[in-house]
């Protein structure tokens, strides 16, 4: 996965030696040489990931990060802070002020390269659901916000080998998070999949092999998209570079420090909310497209594409289906006498008729106006005759409520059906519905009518 890295510095030689290195590994390099530059060089070029020094004259690597990851176009971008620095309240500055990650110089490359490589499997990730976002955004909802530090409740998962060290770590968590322990492997990964905002895998232990639990963690689909953060001995630097290449999100070294453990953390949820929020837009924006909003029918749209199926399915000798289109008898009296919102009410309570009468198979789908359709799979055009006779039926003996009060309304219902023949398009077979209901609207409405037999030409 090659990607451009931003390396910023004020000393020539340190930019140069991570460049050198960077592009050894093919990676693209822009860099810069103070802080103000930083920031022009992240909006023209859109980096993958920042390598950002601590100690500049000016603006410091502080205030750079600060000032990146309050812009929304870069919030995104992951910041590796680099410092000759190695103190833990350094590190949980750098982390406060929204740094994604740590190294100290002089940087080595094993940790440098498992890193960037993990920082940039979450950035394809964000950038995915991001895509998403914005098109949601087109349709004039609001962008998803992630400056959420409150962890008040969240739940997270401790797995190491022993109840005693599970117990110290677990006094090293932030106080507002609920902290639960599992010292048995097997069950920690079924565990794992049970809600938990962060799983903490304490990969020092001799118990077990917990870089194997944190493969199988990963690997499970319910526990994919969980964070992981591992505590690792500083002397087991391959460990670290495994783990993260396994899909671990952050490593803290041995003896933990408090400080720097729940800045880590923080850092982790807040990932996890955002995360969380674009896919939770995603699902909701693909239900929008495809969900008629007013009776939580399928929509037109996606009915077409349901026909569409259906059609080739028939073509190919698997599959029977009919189709019904059934259209409300003098419906826009209603409108017209009681105003359009008794008409709006009047539509969803048919809808929740049809898809109460419909089967689990059956595609119910608002086709327009007061006009539906239903699309029924495995059944003769008989079959399905009966099914539309008893839903006339019902629609004549039912009340419709109007809104507001307390009278109640007749309805009724003319419906027309076609089978889908082999050779049929999804507008022939639909035309042949549309024509049978025609034929019950001119034989007086409520009735069901049956498309005409074919004759076939010689
Ligand atoms: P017919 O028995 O021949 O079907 O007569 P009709 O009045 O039902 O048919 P027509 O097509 O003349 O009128 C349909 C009406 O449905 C007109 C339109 O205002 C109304 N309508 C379409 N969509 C909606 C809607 O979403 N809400 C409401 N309240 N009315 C709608
Ligand atoms: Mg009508
Ligand atoms: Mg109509």
């Amino acid at each position: 996965m090659s990607a451009r890295v931003l390396v910023v510095d004020d000393q020539e030689p340190n930019v140069r030696l991570l460049e050198a290195k960077l592009k050894a590994e093919y990676f693209e390099v822009v860099t810069a040489f103070n802080g103000l530059d930083a920031i022009s060089k992240t909006n023209d070029h859109q980096p993958d990931v920042i390598l950002l020094d601590i100690m500049m004259p000016g603006m410091d690597g502080f205030e750079v990060c600060r000032k990146l990851k309050a812009d929304r176009r870069t919030r995104h971008i992951p910041i590796v802070m680099v410092t000759a620095l190695d103190q833990p309240e350094d590190r949980v500055r750098g982390l406060e002020a929204g740094a994604d990650d740590f190294l100290t110089k002089p940087v080595d490359n094993l940790p440098l390269f498992a890193r960037i490589r993990s920082l940039l499997r979450l950035k394809v990730l964000l950038d995915e659901l991001r895509v998403r976002e914005d098109k949601v955004e087109a349709r004039g909802l609001s962008p998803v916000e992630a400056n959420e530090t409150d962890i008040s409740g969240s739940r997270q998962l401790i797995i190491t080998g022993e109840e005693r060290i599970a117990e110290h770590l677990a006094e090293r968590l932030p106080d507002e998070a609920v902290a639960e322990k599992e010292i048995d492997p097997a069950k920690a990964v079924s565990r794992a999949a049970d809600g938990f905002d962060l799983i903490i895998v304490d990969l020092t232990t001799k118990v077990f092999d917990a870089l194997r639990v944190c493969a199988r963690i990963r690997s499970n689909s319910e526990t994919r998209h969980v964070p992981i953060l591992a505590i690792v001995d500083p002397d087991e630097m391959a460990r670290s570079v495994r783990a993260l290449d396994l899909g671990v999100n952050d490593i803290v070294n041995r003896p933990v420090d408090r400080g720097e453990l729940n800045a880590r953390i923080r850092t982790q949820l807040r990932r996890k909310r955002y995360a969380d929020m674009l896919r939770e837009r995603l699902d909701d924006s693909l239900e929008m497209a495809v969900t008629d909003p007013l009776t939580g029918l399928s929509n037109r749209r996606y009915l077409s594409s349901r026909l569409e199926q259906a059609v080739q399915r028939v073509a190919h000798g698997e599959e029977t289906a009919c189709v019904m289109i059934a259209d409300l008898d003098y419906f826009k009296r209603v409108n017209d006498s009681y105003g359009h919102d008794a008409g709006d009410a009047v539509l969803q309570q048919f809808a929740e008729c049809l898809r109460h009468r419909a089967r689990a198979v059956d595609l119910v789908a608002r086709f327009g106006g007061e006009e539906f359709v239903v699309l029924m799979p495995s059944v003769t055009l008989n079959e399905a005759a009966i099914g539309a006779e008893r839903l006339r039926a019902t629609v004549n003996k039912l009340s419709f409520r109007l809104p507001g009060t307390d009278s109640v309304l007749a309805v009724t219902v003319s419906i027309g059906l076609a089978e889908i023949h082999a050779g049929d398009t999804v507008d022939s077979a639909l035309r042949r519905a549309d024509e049978a209901l025609y034929r019950a609207k001119a034989a007086g409405r409520n009735c069901v009518k049956l498309e005409k037999v074919q004759t076939k030409a010689a």
